[in-house]
């Protein structure tokens, strides 16, 4: 079972794997799909955590979706301009960007369920608390 203020870690993450309970997958589709890689579910298969606590929680995936973006651009950048290879980083780096945009969509959801999510609706993540029933 879940234990309070338990959550998935760093390998979760990365495998797309549910923040609180780090086993029941987030994207129902395949990554390498068009049609398919932003299929979301709604609920964990494993802990049955909603993944949306309220319409349009994932609009904040954007600001996190632009930093990776910029970030990704940037090292890119640094990489291709150690290699002495930065006259083509123009081709390069937005080919690059497009390929690797169905990870940066993924990753940018998963960064609302990992931080967002646990600091905005405690509740519903964690469940009801002990103590914050004890205090009301
Ligand atoms: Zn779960």
């Amino acid at each position: 079972m879940v234990k309070n203020n338990e959550r998935a870690g760093i390998a979760a993450f990365i495998q797309s794997k549910c923040p609180r309970c780090g086993k029941g997958k987030v994207f129902s589709g395949s990554l390498f799909s068009l049609r398919s890689f932003s299929d979301t579910l709604e609920y964990c298969p494993n802990c049955n955590l909603s993944y949306e606590p309220e319409t349009g929680f994932f609009f904040g995936a954007m600001y996190f979706s632009y930093a990776l973006i910029v970030g990704s651009i940037i090292v890119g950048s640094i990489v291709m301009n150690f290699l002495d290879l930065f006259d083509y980083a123009i081709y390069v780096i937005p080919v690059l960007l497009i390929l690797l945009l169905p990870l940066i969509f993924r990753h940018s959801r998963l960064f609302m369920l990992y931080v967002v999510y646990p600091l905005m609706y405690e509740e519903k993540f964690y469940g009801k608390r002990k103590d914050s029933e004890e205090n009301k």
